[in-house]
């Protein structure tokens, strides 16, 4: 039999309705899926993230045969392909397919490597990715008719174009943002009447994978006793409404706060299967809208919610594309510090980064704000080179796809662009880790002091960015109130800071 198609679906390409399956004929086309070494080792990917793409992939190829579709499958443990150009390769000597089809991917990288693989004269097409609720084009018209590139405008622009929490033209209670009414902390009496999510007990490919992860990959960081992710998207739904029903209320309320060996907290918890594409991002946002019509849930939960999915992520991806490749080797404040080796163990004395680390080494999950304000944060304040520590991110989180880890973190925790698409760095002192969680409580230093052995870092470093950002922090109304409180510190003070700081600089590897 000749193959007319060889559709290439990814690990992260798990759409049952994927523009590259649209018109598949069972008679003609083979589907390739592959799973490559170079995918879990050029960065040092989680275990559980490995088995949360592997498992998925493989029951994705299982409901693709129950389709009546044929799949050549390359699986690690029977084909063994280094990477995935290798492995498409392998395909097409095999097929011998007329013309080889995708989805565009979402990692540039991937898509160099696959486009050199296909031998020359063998058509290659790749077709949009009709996962996303703005299409590429229409991110670039929007970007090439807006003065400034900011998530808050854009998500306006989704809110009208897909009638998402809208009443006629007007936003729904007359307000398009209610973060003022979020955002909260526990306050001393830590959270109360923790949910625990659903949890998905690995099935028989699921424990396959586990067994091959751990052996496979048993130096790389994550505890797989922990696997619970949803892996089709029959649990995909299962796990969209557990967060709608017990999560999505308090949602808002507690979306930045932190509490010590709180992991999971009102957070949805499906990044990762909409990372996948288990899940429609439009699907997410109309059932988090209609239990705000139907259940009368919060406004201001409901739409903090739509804006994480609608706004931010699609502004995410928006961005990867138009900026890439710059975005990858982006660097404004030229940092060049090395990652320190306990983002790999957790084994520092400061609590917020012990926690926030520990957390993801063992479930490859921490929150939005852990991320920026804790992880993120340290990396800018410590003047950390931004392409190592996105390095870090991308291996170490379950939802870790480039296209939207990269502007993340170069972008949005390291300010590596500038202001390009975010207003201002995101940097802060120890108080304000003090104020959203109890991490200082159980830590050997003081959010409070500035300099002395049991200063806390975080404070340390923030005035000695903001002194060394001076003019430029200034000049940003987002910032000037920052530079304002700066220039209140006694000079002597100031020189105490500048010398503590630069010794913690130098020793970051001992904090
Ligand atoms: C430095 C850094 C790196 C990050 N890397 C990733 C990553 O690799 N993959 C990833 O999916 N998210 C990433 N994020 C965004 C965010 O932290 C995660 O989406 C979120 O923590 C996932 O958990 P959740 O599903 O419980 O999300 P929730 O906090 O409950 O939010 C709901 C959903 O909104 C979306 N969302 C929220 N914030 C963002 C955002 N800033 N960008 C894109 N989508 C968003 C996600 O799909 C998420 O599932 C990163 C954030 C930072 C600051
Ligand atoms: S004192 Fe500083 S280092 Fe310790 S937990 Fe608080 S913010 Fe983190």
């Amino acid at each position: 039999m000749t193959t007319r198609r060889l559709i290439l679906l990814l690990g992260d390409q798990l759409d049952a309705d994927s523009s590259a399956l649209s018109d598949a004929d069972a008679a003609l086309d083979v589907v390739v899926m592959i799973e490559a070494q170079e995918e879990s080792t050029h960065v040092r990917s989680h275990k559980i993230r490995t088995a949360l793409f592997l498992s998925a992939m493989r029951h994705f190829a299982q409901e693709l045969r129950e389709r009546g579709l044929v799949v050549h499958y390359r699986g690690l443990d029977g084909c063994n392909d280094l990477s995935l150009a290798a492995g498409l390769k392998a395909a097409i000597a095999q097929l011998q397919p007329q013309e080889v089809i995708g989805v565009e991917p979402g990692d540039l990288r991937v898509r160099d490597q696959l486009q050199a693989a296909v031998p020359k004269g063998l058509p290659l097409r790749w077709r949009a990715d009709t996962h996303f609720a703005c299409s590429l084009p229409r991110f670039a018209q929007w970007a090439g008719e807006s003065r400034q590139l900011r998530m808050e405008f854009f998500y306006r622009h989704m809110r009208k174009e897909h009638g998402i929490l809208m009443e006629g033209s007007q936003p729904a209670g007359g307000q398009w943002n209610y973060d003022a009414d979020n955002r909260r902390s526990f306050g001393k009496a830590g959270p109360k009447n923790l949910p625990q999510p659903t949890r998905f007990e690995p099935d028989r490919i699921t424990k396959e994978v586990l067994a091959l992860v751990a052996n496979r990959y048993a130096d790389h960081p994550g505890d797989l006793t922990k696997f619970h992710w949803p892996v089709n998207r029959a649990q995909a739904l299962k796990a969209l409404d557990d967060f709608i029903e017990h999560r999505l209320p308090l949602f808002g309320a507690h979306q930045d706060a932190m509490w010590t060996g709180m992991t999971w907290g009102w957070h949805a918890l499906l990044s990762s299967a909409l990372n996948l594409k288990l899940l429609n991002p439009l699907e997410v946002v109309r059932a988090a809208e209609r239990a705000w019509r139907e259940r009368g849930l919060e406004l201001s939960s409901v739409e903090g919610f739509i804006r994480q999915v609608l706004g931010w992520r699609e502004f995410m991806r928006g961005v990867y594309f138009l900026d890439m490749p710059g975005l990858k080797a982006a660097n404004h404040f030229k940092h060049q510090r090395p990652l320190p080796g306990w983002y790999w163990s957790g084994q520092t004395r400061m609590n917020c980064m012990r926690q926030c680390i520990g957390q993801t080494l063992e479930h490859g999950y921490s929150h939005h704000i852990q991320r920026l304000m804790v992880t993120g944060m340290f990396g800018v304040l410590a003047q950390i080179e931004p392409q190592q520590l996105c390095d870090w991110y991308l291996a170490v989180y379950v939802d870790a796809v480039e296209w939207v880890e990269l502007p993340n973190t170069a972008g949005m925790a390291l300010f590596a662009t500038g202001p390009r698409f975010t207003s201002k760095p995101y940097v802060a002192s120890g108080a304000y880790i003090d104020k959203m969680s109890n991490y200082c409580k159980g830590c050997a230093y003081d959010p409070k002091r500035r300099t002395g052995d049991t200063a806390c870092p975080m404070t340390t470093l923030y005035w000695h960015f903001l002194k060394g950002h001076e003019t430029e922090l200034a000049g940003n109304p987002r910032t000037a109130l920052m530079v304002k409180n700066l220039q209140r510190i006694e000079a002597d003070e100031m020189a105490a800071i500048e010398e503590h700081a630069q010794s913690l600089l130098a020793n970051l590897e001992r904090l």
